[in-house]
């Protein structure tokens, strides 16, 4: 993005460029003054009359011009040059009476003697040449050269070595306004706020409120945090310096903090404005006391921030917006305040977020009438704004490759099933027994999962190898938004993740390297109900870790003696051993339903929510365990 705002710039250049004339000037008078006089006074040499006739005698000199005030002749210096001849120097001598002086010339054979006519040059000419030329000449260059530099200003050439990187979004260039960001409504609205103030900050002053300086965008990535801040700049109508901050880290010491320096003076210049840091997490890093750790720079920068944040007057109307997906790495000061005293959460969507978001980007492709963004909605809990943009454009991918004109329902599935598993594997070959094994194992999921009353509905079973690695899978899909999970739910997931496992043992009677996964995502489950939610009878409400990074796939660091983490571990295995064996035994009370179900998945591939339903309900109605 190049400069746009040419007001603003040029402001800025022609105040430099004054200076430029300024030095210009002076140099110009100190040349004048001093330096041409000295030049001419070095170059002529003024001689007695007396000793003028004597070189006559001598046939030193070789020509003489004789002015109104003075006489100048040329006569040998007395030295040589390399190649032998005489140099001759000029000399000049004041007017004598003396009435021999031209027989003496004549008797001395001087070759060549004259009065010259000097034209006195018009005072006004003679101003106009040394003065008002010289002048032009020199506005004529600066004003090339500063239109050069703003030339290259946009394409970060040495000549801005040192000046920040901020790129000015104009409107037109984001091009987002409030409508492009779907499913942020709290966000949205905390902005319009800002929008507001730079647009009538009379309205604020007037009740004697002052707007917070800072706002910090926080939450998982790709949840639209730069989006909301470019729909901020499309929608105010007002300046939108942006830069990340991975570019304040340079090369160089000192010149992160120069960035910012710099950043903040441009940002005052053109209030009201909005500047705009992301992933403000790689500069904002909690300061640490070890000192040897090489941050220096790092910390420069930081500071430098911190003083420029509070540097400048919140009612001029820069507004500072941050964006980071670590809000607990963040240095406290930063966000205490009168800095980023504002936070806005920008967290993953909801089921009519999702719904939302589909829809803004099902505006830019065509669609057929039988799309269903509800569904899709449904399908893709936990997707971040992000994602749900990649399966719309994934599904338009799709459609082209099936050379249809529009978008269908089918190719968003589809699409939702790349996204979370990748592509289908077309060219695998799995040999008819591994086949087997993997129906079982998935209809065991399935049937786990509809045999228990707390568990999301099975939407899809599937035994076609996806590029992930993934060799079949079953969907489950919530009829509604969930926002809480009670502890049935929760030992119902272990259950259902344990009930391929348990598939295999009861048909095959063994077991396969396929569950690996499965027992990954019980065990993080039944983890978190020990150490996290309370949902252990034996540590009841004691918090035993803790999330270290909420936004960022959730790390935990334990926080208890060595002796609890051990019954941590003894509880966790207790309760995947329960739920393991609970599914075994709905497993074997469905053994036919098992057989049925798993026989029309190696016939069909994939079967739906309805046909398994369908079969499950066929006759003999089983009753599910409690709980
Ligand atoms: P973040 O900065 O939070 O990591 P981005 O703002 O870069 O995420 O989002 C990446 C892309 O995802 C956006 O350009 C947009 O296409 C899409 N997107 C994310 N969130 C939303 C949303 N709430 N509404 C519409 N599109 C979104
Ligand atoms: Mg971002
Ligand atoms: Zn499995």
């Amino acid at each position: 993005m190049g400069m746009k705002d040419e007001h603003g710039s040029d402001r800025n250049t022609k105040k430099s460029f004054i200076y430029y004339y300024i030095i210009v000037m002076v140099i110009m008078i100190l040349f004048n003054a001093l330096t041409v006089p000295w030049i001419q006074s070095k170059r002529i040499v003024e001689v007695p009359y007396s000793s003028f006739l004597e070189m006559i005698d001598q046939g030193q000199v070789k020509a003489v011009y004789r002015t109104d005030t003075e006489i100048q002749f040329l006569a040998e210096s007395g030295e040589v040059n390399r190649l032998g001849e005489k140099i001759y120097g000029t000399y000049k001598t004041g007017l004598w009476p003396d009435d021999q002086l031209l027989n003496r010339l004549q008797e001395n054979n001087v070759e060549e003697y004259d009065q010259a006519i000097v034209e006195q040059m018009s005072p006004l000419l003679s101003f106009l040449l040394t003065w008002i030329l010289p002048i032009l000449i020199f506005v004529f260059l600066g004003n090339f050269m500063s239109r050069q530099m703003q030339k290259r200003m946009g394409g970060g050439n040495a000549m801005t070595f040192g000046k920040s990187n901020a790129k000015i979004y104009a409107e037109s260039e984001t091009g987002k306004t409030f409508q492009d960001v779907a499913g942020q409504e709290e966000a949205k609205e905390a902005l319009k706020e800002i929008v507001d103030f730079l647009h009538n900050p009379q309205k604020y002053s007037d009740i004697g409120a002052s707007l917070p300086k800072g706002a910090l965008l926080v939450g998982p990535p790709g949840t639209g945090k730069t989006l909301l801040a470019k729909a901020v700049a499309g929608e105010a109508h007002v300046p939108f310096f942006s830069i990340s901050g991975s570019e304040f880290v340079e090369m160089f010491v000192g010149m992160g903090a120069a960035k910012v320096r710099d950043l903040f003076k441009q940002a005052n210049e053109k209030a009201p404005c909005i500047v705009f840091i992301d992933e403000i997490d790689t500069i904002g890093k909690k300061r640490d006391g070890g000192g040897i750790t090489g941050n220096d720079e790092r910390e420069q920068t930081l500071n430098q921030l911190l003083a420029e944040m509070d540097g400048f007057d919140g009612r001029k109307g820069v507004v500072i917006l941050a964006a980071t997906n670590r809000p607990d790495s963040l240095d406290k000061a930063l966000l205490r305040p009168g800095r980023f005293d504002r936070r806005i959460p920008v967290e993953l969507p909801d089921l009519s977020g999702r719904e939302a978001i589909l829809k803004v980007h099902g505006k830019t492709v065509k669609l057929s009438d039988n799309v269903d963004f509800h569904g899709i909605a449904l399908a893709t809990a936990g997707a971040s704004g992000a994602e749900l943009a990649n399966i719309v454009n994934e599904a338009a991918l799709r459609a082209v490759r099936m050379g249809r004109r529009t978008v269908t329902q089918e190719d968003l599935e589809e699409s939702v099933e790349v996204v979370i598993a990748g592509y289908q594997k077309k060219d695998a070959v799995v040999s008819t027994r591994e086949r087997k094994i993997i129906a079982y194992h998935e209809v065991g999921h399935a049937l786990v999962a509809a045999c228990q009353t707390h568990s999301a509905p099975v939407h899809k079973i599937t035994i076609i190898p996806r590029t992930s690695g993934a060799l079949g899978y079953t969907m489950q899909v919530d009829e509604e938004q969930k926002y809480l999970m009670t502890k049935d739910e929760a030992l119902n997931k272990i259950a259902t993740f344990t009930g391929g496992r348990a598939a295999e043992e009861l048909i095959f009677h063994s077991v396969t390297s396929g569950a690996s996964n499965d027992i990954e995502q019980a065990t993080k489950i039944a983890r978190a109900m020990v150490t996290r939610f309370g949902m252990s009878d034996r540590f009841d409400m004691v918090a035993l870790e803790t999330v270290t990074n909420q936004y960022l796939g959730g790390d935990t660091s334990l926080a208890c003696a060595p002796e609890t983490s051990r019954e941590i571990d003894e509880e966790v295995i207790r309760i995947v051993k329960e739920q393991h064996q609970k599914a075994l035994d709905i497993l074997k009370q469905n053994e036919n339903k098992l057989h049925q179900i798993a026989a029309y998945l190696l016939e069909r591939e994939t079967i739906t929510g309805e046909e398994f339903i369908e079969i499950f309900n066929r006759e003999d109605k089983i009753q599910g365990l409690p709980g």
